[in-house]
């Protein structure tokens, strides 16, 4: 291309050249130098404006392909510019090309998505947006999507800041289908709304949990006559299985615990709210602490600390059954001579009631498992103290119903502390403000 675009401004300048020596010979010979070179260069001139011209219309215009017979640098420059074009125009097809088969893509997902702009409205929403959340195209577009999903549940969960997915909202076409919401960012302040049908989970979760229940209580009559026949059985009575008769009543109280923390776990899953009472923690510290001792039987150091709110809103039974799972635990697993310390404190931005031992640790590992039914760090210690495995699902399922959280720290050899945290919704005003009361340590 250089050397044609050299060789053409070489060819142009030599019939300029060439144009101007004529106009001077015939100037010179009819004596009208001047005029004979002002006509050649007018005429040079002119053809290089027609094909400017040209080249100018040829741009306004829909065609690719160069207008014909232009002179040469001009038919140089035309070819650039229309190769140019041409690479413009198949870039600008790939790219629809891709846009559409994107579009096509997100309009087949089973998940209804919906784009949102800043104020919530509604930019474009594919196919399963129309039969899960009941948007009609054309007439949806540009609506606020507050307008159109009205459960205040989904308008406060939407106007907060990015955060959790709200989990079983009845659809707006159908109560029957439940959905999952999620939220997701992208742009500059657009939001990306994805419903996805959740019914066919949400069901099979109903059974199990119906399952589990069921069972439970099934269990609990048999396990009962047992227990009461091997109350009966006076261990005197048969010296020789004694050793059997201490073990079957041990397994079968272990059963029975089971049971009931199974059906209690059952509970609290299908339990929607709580009874929202004003809990005064000082008495519960001392109960806490009565029990330790008495579960502890002065093998451990066992002391309270308050340091908090005199008082917290929630269920006295369910927070009770939870702190005392996690005072029990901290006795059950710290070896004699330990130290078991019971701490509750609280501020502006929420309160915190911690059981810190001085036992064995929990390896980092486990940690996050540990709130799953049944899982422990060593099977034998948790039976030979009588756990069930459940004792730390059914913290979490209390905790989460007072949209509180469980915090693990734990080192190797050193200890743990198990954290209930709370927001300071469940403290009142007042009561932060009230005088502390020392509760003794
Ligand atoms: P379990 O009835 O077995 O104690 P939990 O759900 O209460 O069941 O606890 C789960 C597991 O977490 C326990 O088996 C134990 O391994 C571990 N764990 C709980 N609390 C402590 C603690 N204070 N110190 C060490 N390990 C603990």
């Amino acid at each position: 291309m250089p050397n044609r675009w050299i060789r053409a401004w070489r060819g142009t300048l030599s019939k300029l050249g060439v144009l101007l020596l004529t106009a001077l010979v015939i100037g010179l010979i009819a004596h009208k130098v001047w005029l004979c070179l002002f006509i050649a260069t007018a005429g040079f001139l002119a053809v290089h404006l027609f094909a400017l011209h040209q080249i100018g219309t040829h741009l306004n215009g829909p065609t690719v392909a160069a207008p014909a017979r232009l002179p040469g640098i001009w038919r140089i420059l035309q070819d650039r510019i229309s190769a140019r074009r041409r690479a413009a125009r198949n870039d600008k097809r790939r790219l629809l090309a891709g846009l559409r088969a994107f579009r096509d893509a997100a309009a087949a997902l089973p998940d209804a998505v919906v784009a949102l702009d800043r104020e919530r409205h509604i930019l474009w929403f594919n196919r399963a947006a129309r039969s899960l959340l009941g948007l009609d195209y054309p007439r949806d577009l540009g609506a606020p999507i507050t307008h159109l999903v009205r459960a205040t549940r989904v308008a406060t969960w939407l106007d907060g800041g990015a955060g959790e997915p709200l989990i079983d909202v009845a659809s707006p076409t159908n109560e029957q289908i439940r959905l999952s919401l999620r939220r997701i960012p992208y742009a500059e302040d657009q939001t990306l709304l994805v419903a996805r049908d959740i019914s066919q989970l949400q069901r099979l979760e109903q059974v199990r949990r119906d399952f589990v229940a069921n069972v439970s209580h099934e269990l609990r009559t048999p396990l009962t006559v047992v227990h009461g026949y091997l109350d009966m059985l006076e261990p005197e009575q048969w010296p020789d299985s004694e050793p059997i008769l201490h073990e079957l009543r041990t397994q079968s109280r272990r059963m029975t615990q089971i049971v009931e923390d199974l059906l209690t776990l059952s509970r609290l899953e299908v339990q929607d709210g709580l009874a929202d009472e004003r809990v005064q923690i000082a008495p519960m510290l001392e109960t806490l602490k009565r029990e330790a001792e008495a579960l502890s039987q002065g093998r451990h150091q066992i002391s309270i600390e308050n340091n908090g709110s005199p008082a917290i809103q929630g269920s006295a039974k369910d927070l009770h059954s939870a702190f005392s799972n996690l005072v029990s635990n901290a006795v059950r697993y710290t070896p004699t001579d330990g130290r078991i310390g019971i701490r509750w404190e609280s501020n502006d931005s929420g309160a915190r009631l911690s059981v810190t031992d001085t036992g064995p640790g929990i390896p980092a590992q486990h940690l996050p498992r540990l709130t799953e039914r049944f899982y422990r760090v060593s099977t034998s210690r948790s039976r030979e103290t009588g756990g069930t495995g459940l004792g730390l699902s059914i913290v979490k399922h209390i905790l989460q119903l007072h949209q509180a959280r469980l915090e693990i720290q734990s080192e190797l050899g050193v200890g743990s502390t198990f954290s209930c945290v709370f927001g300071p919704e469940r403290l009142s005003a007042s009561s932060i403000d009230e005088p502390v009361h020392e509760a003794g340590a």
